[in-house]
């Protein structure tokens, strides 16, 4: 789904590129190089489905980077273009993002050519659990193996197809809900799945202005109160993030880049109220309280402070690099910057918060997820109301000691016990805090580390290769 063909190499290529750079650091052996880049396995499927009276055959492929941990983990696209080496990439790009987060999975990717505003929800279901199917009769779908999710143009509705589709074919299976994640609470899903990733886009630049030394580098202002943002794609990751950054972080959204076109309003657009008209109308064309162009590739150019990619890959490319105003760029999207770009970029000094760590929040919530289907329990459920109980017990112990009345404020803060989104939010934030700040102490150590993308892919290659040396896959 690169842009245009503008990029000069597939999205394969230039995160292989990226990671040739933390294989230098390393002074990595050629062989276990070799091996770590290698994608392992890549199933491509055909197969049939009648739509409206005719046959219709569609292809889709499911790429296994690497098995040093299992399952492997990655999501499902559903886009016209897609293809085997983008479907290998992304997988690639999976392994090192759960090696980064410390999540226990390979990486894996899946993709299938289709474009789902073309057919209806009845088709578009027998179309999906003709392809869960296929997948799960070769073993690359599976609690204990492959475990999809959702990405471009697939959300929690696939994912009960999906998972329904597998405990059909195997009802022995006790863990069958595992199969997938990212699937409605209703149907074994986890709370704060659906905007974990744009959630950790906001916790990983919450950690980024936590440093000032990192934000003054950059050439921005302290605090991101009032930081203009461009965000590009305003689906599941470009909305929250939007969302929560104008919302709680008072940052101003000043233009909204979708596929015909961007807004803009210098003081900022109600990002709540764009969204419902862009549901609406599948379109930005004609929102009332900001001005419509039509050019969206200008919209990359906005002078801003903070360009958040939330759409696909290839976006930033040599053509445009130069052109790109922005002191912040972060990746929510995975691969929006080529290896070219990215170049030309760090010669001009723009700060890039890398896709491996900012757009992670989505498989750390999704390994949440699978712990709570293997576990059968929702989090928090055992020990809320006896965390409430203690809470209650030291208030009443305060009290009396100090013969004043605790005020009530401060008593439903103590009381409070954490229920699952409380616990989903507080692993993601820590988690996304941990690697931030790996990544950033990475960067300040190692002179040959210039930039926080090689920094991570330093952290991810040096777990990888420790993991194959030592169970000797190598
Ligand atoms: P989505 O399908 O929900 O949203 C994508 C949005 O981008 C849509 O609104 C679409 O109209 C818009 N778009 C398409 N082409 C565009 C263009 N040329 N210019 C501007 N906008 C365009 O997808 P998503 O789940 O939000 O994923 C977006 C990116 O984030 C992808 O790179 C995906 O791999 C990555 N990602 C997603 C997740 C997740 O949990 N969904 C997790 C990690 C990474």
């Amino acid at each position: 789904m690169a842009e245009d063909g503008l990029a000069k190499f597939s999205l394969r290529q230039n995160v292989d590129l990226m990671v040739e750079r933390a294989f230098s650091v390393l002074e990595l052996d050629e062989g276990l190089a070799n091996a770590i880049r290698a994608c392992q396995a890549v199933i491509q499927l055909t197969f049939p489905v009648e739509i409206k009276g005719k046959v219709e055959v569609f292809s889709g492929w499911r790429a296994v980077h690497s098995t040093h941990r299992l399952p492997v983990k990655g999501g499902i696209r559903f886009a016209p273009i897609v293809d085997q080496d983008e479907v290998e990439g992304l997988a690639s790009l999976m392994t090192y993002k759960c090696a980064i987060v410390d999540v226990p999975f390979g990486g894996s990717k899946g993709g299938l050519k289709i474009d789902p505003r073309n057919y209806t929800r009845e088709e578009m279901q027998r179309i999906t659990r003709r392809f869960a199917r296929e997948l799960a009769s070769r073993g690359f779908l599976s609690p204990a193996l492959n475990v999809p999710a959702p990405d471009v143009g697939t959300g929690q509705r696939e994912m009960a197809w999906i998972a329904d589709t597998y405990k059909q074919l195997f009802p022995e299976d006790i863990n069958y809900q595992a199969c997938v994640t990212g699937k409605p609470v209703h149907h074994g899903g986890i709370r704060g799945r659906v905007e974990a990733t744009g959630r950790g886009v906001q916790y990983g630049i919450h950690e980024f202005f936590r440093h000032g030394a990192d934000v003054k580098e950059a050439g921005l202002n302290p605090g991101l109160g009032g930081q203009r943002v461009v965000v590009q794609g305003f689906g599941n990751v470009g909305f929250h993030a939007a969302k929560f950054l104008s919302e709680e972080d008072e940052a101003k959204i000043i233009a909204i880049v979708e596929r015909d076109g961007f807004l803009f309003h210098e003081d900022g657009i109600n990002v709540a109220q764009a969204r419902e008209y862009l549901t609406a109308n599948d379109s930005l064309r004609g929102y009332p309280d900001a001005e419509f162009c039509e050019d969206r590739d200008l919209g990359l150019e906005i002078d801003c402070d903070i360009l958040i990619p939330a759409a696909l890959e290839g976006v930033i490319h040599s053509e445009n690099a130069d052109r790109i105003k922005a002191r912040l760029i972060v990746e929510a999207a995975n691969g929006p910057i080529t290896f070219e770009a990215d170049e030309i970029l760090k010669k001009k000094g723009v700060a890039v918060l890398p896709d491996s760590l900012m757009n992670a929040g989505g498989v750390v919530v999704s390994y949440f997820e699978w712990i709570r289907n293997l576990s059968h329990i929702r989090f928090g459920r055992i020990e809320r109301r006896f965390d409430e109980m203690r809470g209650q017990h030291i208030i009443s112990a305060l009290e009396s000691m100090t013969n004043n009345k605790v005020p009530d404020w401060m008593r439903s803060e103590i009381i409070r016990g954490a229920d699952e989104l409380d616990l989903v939010r507080s692993g993601l934030d820590d988690t996304m805090r941990l690697a931030y700040n790996e990544i950033r102490e990475q960067k300040l150590t190692h002179d040959a580390v210039t930039d926080l993308r090689t920094a991570a892919y330093v952290i991810a290659v040096r777990k990888i290769s420790r993991s194959y040396l030592d169970l000797g896959v190598y």
